[in-house]
């Protein structure tokens, strides 16, 4: 069995199972046209559930022929032009490349003894990353699993942060009489993981106020002023006002400026959702939208998102490094205050995980091999290709179409021509979508707005055309008048 560990002596088997991998894979890139077969899960799940894991193949070969069956047919391939469902990118070969080598060597980098070179990479990228933000000389922050754990540790900063300040102004105060009384203000589309990670800081899901939004989904600052001047009268602390800088489904970016004055203001903290909006730092058009990220207290970026990295590639990053401090704990087997003292650089002094992933070496590659302008490139090309799909469906009187996009994203949805029974067209897009998916030939989206059903197209593929696009609304409005016609058929 010790020649399945990857060490001195195991090198040619080493090379020989990673290279037959890479060629399945790349065997199936060429061969893969469709995003996706189409198999339901009642036809998968029993021939996962009939696999004998106490019996093992022994053999690599033998493991990658039955993973073809298992995975590698039916997976959903992010790189087909026609997939257009969630914010899921193609990745680039310089981040997969990446990924092998940070597997291959596993440092983890909670400590530096355990990642040396690791931790000081990690720590470059977060500069530059900051940098790129507009932060001044303390800014910080570390890598993180996702954009929801990056939201998570901003808002728990947040809260520490709240209760350190309120506290010290009115010793009497404790803790368990401020934690109810603190309130969150994020607008009504913003990610649904501001609200679970109040619940998950002991704030419940009330703590979070919702802000309308105008027209183009962007969070109304009138609102929001009008909200905080309200939660002071009632005698509640504003902790933070999370504003999104690329809503998940409308590309949408909040007014920042303003809302920095308004979080200023009210001694709020100010974090930007950026999970998305993220690829616009290296955009050599678009940059501008984001003006205002650099007043925040803390930002989320999902370099797994407009980055075109694999996952898992996101980070958290504060304005104030010692804000961080509220997620340290110095463990005597780990990292001693001692260490502190010696400036060793543990990256679990900033953490909320302890064995983490070297996820930053994926977004090092890329950046010695493309650099930033060549993703950024590429993030422009699928806003442009949004800009596109937009005056596509503008025209067609098939579609309605909510906003102009600002990003990648476009929300819309079938409505046939003389108008119809509403409920009836809300379920024939319903209908579309899923009988597009069982087809295996795109992948779109759903959402829901205003409480109908509505279709979402997420264009995170640069190889993805104008004729894909309209190839797909095809597509979408054959199911959907198949539909209503089978509809009309039973009524009558
Ligand atoms: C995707 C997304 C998140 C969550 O990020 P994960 O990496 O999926 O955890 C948070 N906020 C916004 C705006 C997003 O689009």
């Amino acid at each position: 069995m010790r020649s399945h560990l990857l060490n001195d002596t195991t090198a040619d088997s080493y090379r020989r199972s990673v290279i037959e991998g890479v060629e399945r894979v790349a065997a199936k890139l060429a061969a893969t046209r469709k995003p996706h077969t189409g198999i339901s899960v009642d036809e998968l799940a029993p021939v996962i559930a009939d696999i004998d894991l106490d019996t093992p193949l022994a053999d690599a070969s033998a493991a990658l022929d039955e993973l073809e069956d298992v995975y590698l047919r039916d997976a959903v391939y992010f790189h087909s032009p026609r997939y257009l469902g969630h914010l899921n990118c193609p990745v680039v070969i310089p981040a997969v490349l990446g990924e092998a080598v940070l597997s291959a060597v596993n440092s983890s980098l909670d400590t530096w003894d355990q990642s040396i070179g690791g931790t000081l990479i990690e720590r470059r990228l977060i500069d530059w990353t900051t940098g790129r933000i507009g932060f001044g000389a303390a800014a910080d922050g570390v890598f993180t699993s996702g954009g929801s754990q990056s939201n998570f540790h901003a808002l728990l900063l947040a809260r520490d942060e709240a209760c350190r300040v309120v506290m010290q102004a009115d010793p009497q105060l404790t803790k368990a009489e401020l934690l109810p009384k603190l309130r969150i203000f994020t607008s009504e589309v913003s990610h649904f993981s501001v609200k679970k990670s109040a619940a998950m800081l002991g704030l419940g899901y009330e703590a979070v106020v919702t802000v309308p939004v105008d027209e183009k989904k962007r969070m109304q600052s009138d609102a929001l002023a009008r909200e905080l001047a309200a939660c002071e009268a009632e005698g509640l602390f504003p902790m933070a006002v999370v504003a999104t800088a690329g809503t998940t489904d409308f590309g949408s970016i909040d007014p920042l400026p303003e809302i920095a004055g308004l979080a200023a203001a009210y001694s709020a903290w100010m974090h930007v959702d950026a999970a998305y909006g993220c690829g616009l730092l290296v955009s050599p058009t678009r940059r501008h939208l984001l003006t205002g990220i650099e007043l925040a207290d803390s930002v989320t970026v999902d370099f797994h998102k407009s980055f075109f990295q694999p996952v898992s590639s996101s980070a958290v990053l504060v304005r104030n490094r010692d804000t961080l401090k509220h997620a340290t704990y110095h463990a005597d087997y780990l990292n001693p205050r001692r260490m502190a003292e010696e400036r060793i650089p543990n990256q679990v002094d900033k953490s909320i995980q302890t064995t983490r992933r070297f996820d930053a070496l994926k977004l090092w590659m890329t950046l010695r091999v493309m650099g930033a302008d060549g993703i950024g490139q590429l993030f422009d090309e699928v806003c442009d290709l949004a800009a596109a799909g937009h005056e596509l469906l503008a025209a067609d009187p098939r579609f309605e179409v909510v906003v102009e996009p600002r990003l990648s994203t476009l929300v819309f949805r079938y409505v046939p021509e003389g108008g119809a029974n509403w409920e009836l067209v809300d379920q024939a897009n319903l209908h579309a979508r899923k009988a597009l998916f069982a087809s295996g030939e795109a992948v779109v989206a759903g959402t829901k707005v205003d409480g109908a059903h509505y279709l979402k197209f997420t264009l995170l593929n640069p190889q993805t055309t104008t004729s894909d696009i309209a190839a797909v609304l095809d597509l979408l409005a054959e199911h959907a008048e198949q539909y209503l016609g089978e509809s009309l058929v039973h009524a009558s």
